[in-house]
């Protein structure tokens, strides 16, 4: 029998051309720029795309489109599989046609030149060349660089959200950077939600309202990084939401990052989160081992240090909270290396970062610290969770608080249970119980616990 060879890529062109237009250049950049033809087979195409989550999201929204005008070319009833294979975002702008066939290691670097041009707030080092992609946060980063290219139009606005570490700064800053550079026209303004609220203050205090408004108001892309840091500031909120609503209408592109989804940001007005909610919202997950290497090998990349792979698998086997904590293990790595004029070995390694890594497990993670984190996470008071009061309010953060407590202190239930208002041992290990049988029924659970473990092992670093 003849053996057939297919070859269906002409047809996959032309259908992705006539998408780009039909849809708006950021929605095609976000969606197909990182979505590539690889093979052919009878009746079938295989395209790689860069994560299990853009496979679901383009089957969800665009593969009875993408296969009914594959047949209409073809003539066949052709159907599509994907691959995934962590890939490069975006060529130069989105400008190239689509039919990318080389595979990329995982975890590869967003290959945009880098930023000629810096702004005088950014920090130019916070570009998507050098922000390394893999699962986690694959989506957030092909959102982030499809606004950049096209501000103002199909996702506005964003809000990028996750724990400490995870990039969001990163990403934000990534975005004015690129904008900056492309368009040079165009006026962009990042502040923190803390520099923000000082300056609204200030104005107020020294009546330099108009000016204020004027300054925010007029921005053709507004980035505001960590909003979680808006919650109870009433009159901050006020300005910010007619600050929002002014760039809106105007069709400016407005971006915010936030330590955890706006739903769970307490004391925030209702009509500043629906507003946050609006637009797109993506979030940014820990690094898995493999994305770590990537990362860590990047940061080494131009390094004077030698650093075997060992030392790398070492480092990324034992850190796998954020990627700030990557970057410490390996500054602190380099600083010794560079001060003892040594190589880095595996056993220098093991013994430099012993300490570094057994954090976690150290007692000096105090119960106040627990205890402050997760009260503030939910808006109750330190004593609140120490009280008496078994209200559902109250039981459930304390339970999470003594469960985190035994996850990642070696404290045993009993100076848990008195550290908690004098509780009883059995009284902890049924709040652990409890807590192990909802993150079996909770999917929202889980990412709550590992954003205060992370909280708290991240202020403890900082001390
Ligand atoms: P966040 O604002 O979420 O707390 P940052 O954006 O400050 O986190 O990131 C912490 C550090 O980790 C920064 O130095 C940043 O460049 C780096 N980083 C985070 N994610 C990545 C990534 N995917 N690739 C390369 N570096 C990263
Ligand atoms: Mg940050």
């Amino acid at each position: 029998m003849p053996t057939a060879t297919w070859d269906y890529e002409v047809f996959w062109k032309e259908t992705i051309s006539l998408l780009r237009k039909e849809l708006s250049e950021q929605e095609f950049i976000m969606w197909f720029n990182n979505m590539h033809y690889l093979s052919s087979a009878e009746a079938e195409i295989t395209l790689s795309v860069p994560s299990s989550f853009y496979k679901d999201q383009i089957i969800k929204r665009y593969l009875p489109h993408i296969e009914e005008k594959l047949a209409a070319l073809s003539g066949n009833q052709i159907k599509i599989s994907f691959k995934i294979v962590s890939t490069k975002v975006a060529k130069s702008g989105g400008k190239e046609t689509n039919d990318g066939r080389e595979k990329e290691p995982a975890s590869a670097t967003i290959p945009e030149k880098k930023t000629v041009h810096s702004h005088p707030k950014l920090n130019g080092e916070y570009s998507f060349d050098k922000f390394v992609i893999g699962e986690n946060n694959s989506f957030a980063a092909n959102a982030a660089f499809a606004i950049a290219k096209n501000p103002g139009t199909a996702y506005n606005p964003c809000l990028i959200y996750g724990g400490v570490g995870l990039g969001k700064t990163h990403l934000i800053q990534a975005i004015g950077n690129q904008a900056y550079n492309d368009f040079q026209n165009l006026n962009i303004a990042y502040v923190t939600a803390e520099e923000f609220t000082n300056e609204f203050i200030f104005s107020i205090k020294e009546k330099g309202m108009p000016r204020f408004k004027n300054k925010y108001r007029k921005v053709d892309i507004l980035l505001i990084d960590d909003i979680h840091f808006l919650p109870g500031k009433v009159e901050t909120q006020e300005e910010l939401f007619h600050t929002f609503n002014a760039l809106y209408e105007a069709n400016k592109q407005m971006v915010f990052t936030c330590d955890r989804p706006v739903s769970e940001l307490k004391t925030l007005s209702d009509r500043l989160r629906s507003r946050f909610e609006r637009g797109l919202n993506v979030d940014l997950q820990p690094p898995n081992y493999e994305t770590r290497m990537a990362i860590l090998r990047q940061k080494i990349e131009g390094k004077k240090a030698e650093i075997p792979n060992e030392v790398i698998e070492l480092i990324c086997k034992n850190v796998t909270t954020n990627v700030r904590d990557l970057e410490k293990a390996l500054t602190k790595l380099l600083a010794y290396a560079d001060l003892v004029n040594k190589k880095i070995t595996l056993e220098i390694a093991q013994r430099q970062l012993k300490d570094f890594f057994a954090q976690p497990l150290q007692r000096n993670i105090t119960f106040d610290l627990i205890q402050r984190i997760v009260a503030e996470y939910f808006g109750l008071s330190s004593n609140e969770l120490k009280s008496k009061k078994r209200t559902k309010a109250i039981a459930l953060p304390r339970q999470i608080a003594m469960y985190i407590a035994r996850e990642i202190t070696e404290y045993s239930t009993t100076e848990v249970g008195l550290n908690f208002g004098g509780r009883d041992h059995t009284t902890v290990m049924h709040a652990c119980q409890k807590i192990e049988n909802e993150l079996k029924t909770d999917a929202t659970l889980e990412p709550t616990i590992q954003h205060l473990i992370r909280t708290i092992k991240e202020f403890k670093t900082n001390i």
